[in-house]
């Protein structure tokens, strides 16, 4: 599971004009992909032999000419421009899937922000080490452990904040002690005591025929009425009892778990279906079954919009382990036996799991500047 961290930034003046130039670069770099792009699919409208237009090679093109045309890109980090136009790649290959909507243009001021990627920056307690500049020191320290995937610095309001992506190769732990996880435990037994009650019952109804003149194990005759003795209408009242204090835990504990999930992170990006399987050996899951899914994902939505989050549900078909992350290059097959992978378009080595994350925050990201995610 991938979840994102916002924190907010406390940058002094010299940091604070770099992010704001690093955002502009970023936004141009954006706007100046987007006008190219539409000019080159228009010439390849007009004579299909050439090529149409594509992130990598874009990405190359004005690493080609930016030291001569646009020499003050080289003031910040080269993530900004670079990652900016494979942020555009992705809303097109977003809007070709049919799941967002045509690249507008950035607009200053509007969700600025550029991407740290590709740089070796570090989270060490309240500071961010970025390369070029130093430590920023940030509000509030990571809420939690895992692997840093990268990091978005983004303006809202005149303030700065860092989204940190961090892989958790495992859920999130909750406390034993936590209620949701005593009432599940209390579920798993109340599953135990219905096996019982039903199995008390099945005897009571075996005595009742046996009292009806029938042998045991005789299956009731057509038209024949064994009447219900006084213990089993109550073992039928406490399995009725029962069922419905299951149902109320399992609602429980899928509030609980959402709740915990939206509080807790900024970003969550999970492969519809996978959830309930990555969940598997957590303490609540255990009392969600593989048909709650829609309601767990709708609860999540929800309670998202309400914190102003972002769930990204990425189609379970997406191929998040076959594409490059550097280039957006699909391979046709990819093995769950391959762990690490070169790609033959642009080179790039890839951790098979740390690929297919950076793909599906993505999808996340790019949802969250104002398209609608695949699921949407
Ligand atoms: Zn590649």
């Amino acid at each position: 599971m991938i979840l994102a961290h916002k924190i907010a930034l406390d940058p002094n003046d010299v940091q604070e004009t770099y992010f704001r130039k690093a955002a502009g670069i970023a936004r141009f770099a954006y706007n100046w992909a987007l006008v190219e792009w539409q000019r080159q699919y228009k010439a390849w409208k007009a004579d299909p032999t050439g090529s149409k237009p594509s992130d990598p090679a874009l990405r190359k093109q004005l690493n080609a000419i930016k030291g001569d045309q646009f020499p003050w890109m080289l003031e910040v980090t080269k993530n900004a421009p670079q990652m900016a136009i494979m942020q555009l790649g992705q809303v097109f290959k977003n809007f070709f899937t049919g799941t967002a909507e045509y690249p507008p243009f950035k607009k200053k001021g509007q969700l600025d922000s550029f991407t740290l990627t590709n740089d070796p920056f570090t989270v060490k307690g309240h500071t961010v080490h970025i390369p070029k500049l130093g430590g920023v020191r940030m509000h509030e320290s990571l809420r939690f452990a895992g692997k840093v995937l990268d990091g978005t610095i983004s303006r809202t309001a005149e303030r700065g904040f860092l989204s940190v992506t961090v892989e958790m190769p495992d859920p999130p732990r909750i406390h034993r002690e936590s209620q949701a996880v005593g009432g599940v435990d209390w579920g798993v037994a109340a599953l135990a005591r219905l096996r019982r009650l039903s199995k008390q019952f099945s005897r009571q109804r075996e005595a009742a025929k046996v009292r009806a003149g029938l042998q045991p194990g005789e299956p009731i005759p057509k038209g024949m009425h064994v009447p219900w003795s006084e213990n089993m209408q109550k073992t039928q009242r406490r399995i009725a009892r029962l069922h419905a204090q299951i149902a109320n835990i399992r609602a429980n504990a899928l509030h609980q778990l959402t709740t915990m999930l939206v509080e807790r992170f900024d970003v969550i990006a999970i492969a519809d279906l996978h959830v309930v399987g990555m969940l598997k050996n957590h303490p609540l899951a255990r009392a969600i079954a593989d048909r709650d899914f829609g309601e767990f994902r709708r609860q999540l939505k929800y309670k998202a919009a309400q914190r102003g989050k972002t769930v990204a549900v990425v189609n379970r078909w997406y191929p998040s382990s076959k594409t490059c992350s550097s280039c957006g290059y699909t391979v046709p097959k990819m093995p769950l036996s391959v762990r690490e992978w070169t790609c033959p378009d642009c080179g790039a080595q890839h951790d098979r799991d740390v690929n297919a994350a950076i793909n599906l925050r993505k999808v996340a990201e790019s949802s969250m500047d104002g398209c609608p995610s695949p699921s949407a």
